[in-house]
């Protein structure tokens, strides 16, 4: 009797653990099924794309979708190339790509029958993005072979018109690494303008002159002197030119190293990193979900000419583009961005929508009266320095740069800015890697960038 009674407890205990374990399991299953199914360890669902919904641009051109069994791409050579960081290549090379962060969503898993359900259980979705694929093609091919990365949002959407990567590839024709080609595809499967940054040279001056706006009530009576070389603790720090005395405004139309270097070692290391850090840096910012390449700034070990340097947009600066997209929609909108994105709509590839994007804010980067302030001195830049015949129309506000990357290898060339006509709402960063000048390099592909989206857009 004993024993059976024991037995039978031990049973009962058995059946209760066993009840407990299996409810557990029910749970974690329901709720991360999903989840461990794209794993990494499950990584052949996307790289061997074979099913799934589509993907067009703003205007409905068909940038991917599945046909008998395969997954076909853009009929234009130039669109496919142009648009290929964004959409993927069907496999989980370039990782920020829509086909590979949102496989779950193109592919339609569900809990009860997995992928590849027939009809009418098919959770297959569409998506709908804000760019637009002919505007991009064009952009990608006036880079001519150099690269880079141009983006253009409508500052007061949010929605990215132009986002395009160099160097890229057809995915019809995918790459073969070999010595002679090395350089030619460096970084292919970085979407420059999401995952990487870089030296920003004088584009960064936008920056040092917020920080002394925000510090100094005198600041646009301050004058410089540029003697094209100064010394700070036996180190020298030199300008293009002898600018002579010259105020702000002045100082950052000519792009005077001097005028920046000093505000730096006169606001001192504190104020420059909280000033620079309220518009981001050192932080992680995201856009549609996609973590964004940090934009550092840090001054660890500065010496005083560092400190200069670092106010010129050189020393340790580095800035990603997408998020210098966002501190030019700032400028443009009074100190606080709408924040960029791609993805317009996601839809069930039979109807019903499931997801429609919306503006949202960043949060405010720059006080308005500053913002306001910057804004007009980049339209004086535009006005008499870049000439406004580049943009013929369109009230830009720009500021160019050039970013030293040493190495014996050419500059990076930078042009960033906005229209201030706001039934044109355009705000824009171009960068050429190691192409020499922003104003020679850069310049030229944004002006073709803003006519091109003048010209084919809705926005006219
Ligand atoms: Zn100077």
């Amino acid at each position: 009797m004993k024993n059976t009674r024991k037995r039978s407890r031990f049973l009962y205990l058995f059946l209760v653990g066993s009840l407990v374990g299996l409810t557990y399991f029910i749970y974690e299953f329901s709720i991360n099924s999903s989840y461990w199914v794209f794993q990494p360890f499950n990584k052949h669902l996307s790289s061997q794309m074979t099913d799934g919904g589509k993907i067009i641009d703003k205007n409905g051109v068909i940038l991917v979708q599945t046909k008998n069994g395969k997954r076909v791409y853009a009929e234009n050579p130039d669109i496919r190339k142009a648009i290929l960081h964004t959409v993927g290549d069907g496999s989980t090379l370039i990782s920020t790509s829509i086909q590979c962060r949102y496989v779950q969503e193109i592919l339609g898993y569900n809990l009860i029958t997995g992928f590849g359900a027939p009809e009418p259980l098919n959770r297959n979705k569409d998506i709908k993005l804000t760019l637009d694929g002919e505007v991009c093609a064009k952009v990608s091919n006036a880079f001519k072979g150099k690269k880079g990365t141009a983006i253009a949002y409508n500052y007061l959407t949010g929605e990215l018109i132009c986002s395009v990567s160099l160097p890229t590839y057809d995915v019809y024709s995918k790459p073969v690494f070999t010595e002679d080609n090395d350089g030619i595809y460096e970084g292919v499967y970085i979407n420059r303008a999401l995952s990487a940054s870089f030296v920003p040279g004088s584009i960064f001056k936008l920056f040092t002159t917020a920080a002394m706006l925000n510090s100094r009530n005198d600041s646009e009576n301050i004058t410089f002197e540029c003697n094209k070389i100064k010394i700070y603790e036996g180190e020298k720090v030199t300008c293009m030119k002898n600018h002579g005395r010259i105020n702000l405004q002045t100082g950052l139309c000519k792009s005077c190293d001097i005028v920046f270097g000093d505000i730096a070692v006169e606001l001192g290391k504190d104020i420059m990193l909280k000033e620079i850090e309220k518009f981001g840096f050192n932080k992680e910012i995201k856009v549609d979900g996609i973590s964004l390449s940090r934009s550092k700034y840090d001054l660890e070990g500065a010496t005083k000419a560092d400190l200069a340097w670092s106010g010129i947009g050189q020393y340790k600066d580095l800035v990603n583009p997408m998020h210098m997209l966002m501190v030019m929609g700032a400028f443009a909108n009074g100190g606080t961005p709408v924040k960029p994105f791609f993805i317009k709509e996601i839809r069930l590839s039979r109807g019903d929508t499931i997801f429609i994007n919306s503006p949202s804010v960043y949060g405010e980067m720059v006080k308005k009266d500053v913002s306001d302030k910057i804004k007009a001195m980049m339209r004086n830049n535009t006005k008499n320095q870049y000439g406004d015949s580049m943009f013929p129309g369109m009230k830009i506000c720009a500021k160019t740069g050039t970013g030293e990357v040493g190495e014996g290898k050419e500059p990076n060339g930078w042009i960033v800015g906005f229209s201030e006509d706001r039934k044109f709402p355009i705000a824009f960063v171009v960068l050429v890697e190691n192409g020499g000048f922003g104003i020679k390099s850069a310049g030229p592909i944004a002006s073709f960038m803003l006519k091109t989206i003048k010209a084919n857009s809705t926005i006219k």
